[in-house]
C-alpha cells in the first residue's frame, strides 16, 4: 500500500523545538511564560489592527470565552452558521443558549446576508434578539464582511468571527479575525500552523483581553488566597505548547503559499473537467489562505459522485472528506430553529476537502492527479 496522504497534517518548520527547549531550560513548564507572552505579540504583529490576543488552549475555548464576555446565558439566542464545523456551534449549547442557524450563500459558502437578515427579524418578531452572531471563514475563504457587519451595526448584535480556519487570509487587505467584536483562531494538528492543539481570542480592547485571560486561569480574585467572584475555566495556553506556535510563526507566510499553491493545482488540473468547480474567491476583496481546496461536482453533468471519488482516493490511501454536513441536518442540534434553503445541503451533497496540505510532494500531486483522471476519464 502506497503511504498515506492526509487532508491537512501538522508541518514543522524547524525552530519549535528551540522555543520548548528553552521553557525547559527556564524551567517555564507552566501555563504561563516567555513564549506564551511572545507567541500573543506575534499574532498581535501578524494581524497587524491594533488587537490584543489571548492565547488559549483550543478555538473551541476561544469561542466559549466570547460568548461568556458577551454575557450570552441561559435561555439566550444566538445565531450561527449552519455551513462549519460543530465546533463553532457547541460553546452555545455550554452556555444554555439555543443556536439559530443560517444558510450560506453559494459565493464564499458563508453567513447567507439575506437569510441572516430574515432570521433576526423573525427571531425579534418572535420575542427575543439573538445576543451575537457567529459566523464563520470557512475553508479560509472569507465571509461577505461588509454585508454581515453592517447587519451586525443595524440590528447592534456583535459578531463571535470565527476564524479558525482562515489565518492568513484577508478582505480589502484585512487580517481575518479582526472584523467581529472578538476574533477566534485555533491551532489544532489540521490547521495551517500548529501547536499540537491550541487556539487564541482576538480582541479589540485591552480589558476584553484581560478578562479572557482571568476567566481562563480559574477566575481568582486579586487576593493571597484563593477568593473567586466568577466561574472560572482552565482553557490558558500552555508555554510549551506556545513554544511550538512561536516556530510555526515563522513559516506562517510560507505555508499560505503553499495552500495557496495547492489550490492553484486543483484549478488546473479541473480546467478541463466539466461540471466540477474548485472553491475559489468570488473577486479580488477576498484573499483566502486555502486551507483546505474543496471542489462541488454537479451529478448531472459529469455523471459522477463525490463519494464514488471519495471512496477512488481511498483506494489509493489518499484522505478526502464531504464538506462539513450543515448543523440543521446534525441529530444533537435537530431541534434548533433553522433559516434559509438548501444552499448548505447542496455543498454538502455535492463537496469534497480535497489533499490540501503545505507539505505536500510532487510525487503526492502526481498520485492525487492520477486518480482524479482515471475517475474522470480525462
Ligand atoms: C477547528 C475549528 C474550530 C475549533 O478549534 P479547536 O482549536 O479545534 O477547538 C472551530 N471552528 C472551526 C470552523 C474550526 O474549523
Amino acid at each position: 500500500m502506497s503511504e498515506k496522504i492526509w487532508l491537512s497534517s501538522p508541518h514543522m518548520g524547524g525552530t519549535e523545538l528551540k522555543y520548548i527547549h528553552e521553557a525547559f531550560s527556564e524551567n517555564w513548564v507552566a501555563p504561563l511564560g516567555p513564549n506564551v507572552n511572545g507567541f500573543e505579540e506575534d499574532l498581535e504583529r501578524f494581524l497587524n489592527q491594533d488587537v490584543k490576543v489571548a492565547v488559549l488552549s483550543a478555538g473551541t475555548a476561544a469561542i466559549h470565552l466570547a460568548l461568556i464576555e458577551l454575557g450570552v446565558g441561559y435561555g439566550d439566542e444566538v445565531i450561527c452558521q449552519s455551513m462549519t464545523f460543530s465546533a463553532t456551534a457547541n460553546p452555545i449549547a455550554y452556555q444554555g443558549a439555543t443556536p439559530v442557524f443560517v444558510d450560506s450563500e453559494t459565493e464564499t459558502w458563508n453567513l447567507c446576508p439575506k437569510a441572516l437578515e430574515e432570521a433576526i427579524q423573525d427571531r425579534i418578531a418572535k420575542g427575543k434578539t439573538p445576543k451575537a452572531i457567529l459566523a464563520v471563514h470557512l475553508y479560509g475563504m472569507p465571509y461577505k464582511v461588509d454585508e454581515i457587519s453592517a447587519i451586525s451595526e443595524k440590528y447592534n448584535i456583535p459578531v463571535i468571527e470565527d476564524a479558525a480556519e482562515a489565518l492568513g487570509s484577508t478582505y480589502k487587505g484585512k487580517a481575518a479575525g479582526t472584523f467581529g467584536r472578538f476574533g477566534v483562531l485555533s491551532f489544532n494538528g489540521n490547521k495551517i500552523i500548529t501547536t499540537s492543539g491550541g487556539g487564541a481570542l482576538v480582541c479589540h480592547a485591552q480589558e476584553d483581553k484581560d478578562k479572557a485571560v482571568f476567566l481562563s486561569t480559574q477566575a481568582r480574585d486579586n487576593a493571597p488566597h484563593y477568593q473567586h467572584s466568577h466561574i472560572g475555566f482552565n482553557y490558558r495556553m500552555s508555554n510549551i505548547v506556545a513554544g511550538i506556535g512561536r516556530g510555526q510563526m515563522e513559516v506562517l507566510s510560507s505555508r499560505v503559499e503553499a495552500r495557496r499553491a495547492m489550490h492553484e493545482f486543483y484549478v488546473n488540473l479541473f480546467a478541463n473537467i466539466d461540471g466540477v468547480m474548485v472553491f475559489s474567491e468570488p473577486n479580488a476583496d477576498y484573499y483566502s489562505n486555502h486551507w483546505l481546496s474543496a471542489i462541488v461536482i454537479d451529478p448531472e453533468v459529469t455523471g459522477k459522485t463525490r463519494e464514488d471519488l471519495r471512496l477512488a482516493f481511498l483506494e489509493d490511501n489518499i484522505e478526502s472528506r464531504p464538506l462539513w454536513k450543515p448543523m440543521h441536518l446534525q441529530p444533537v442540534f435537530f431541534n434548533a430553529p433553522y433559516y434559509g434553503g438548501k444552499v448548505a445541503e447542496e455543498l454538502f451533497d455535492n463537496g469534497l476537502c480535497l489533499p490540501s496540505g503545505s507539505n505536500l510532494s510532487d510525487e503526492d500531486r502526481e498520485r492525487i492527479s492520477n486518480v482524479i483522471k482515471v475517475y474522470f476519464g480525462s
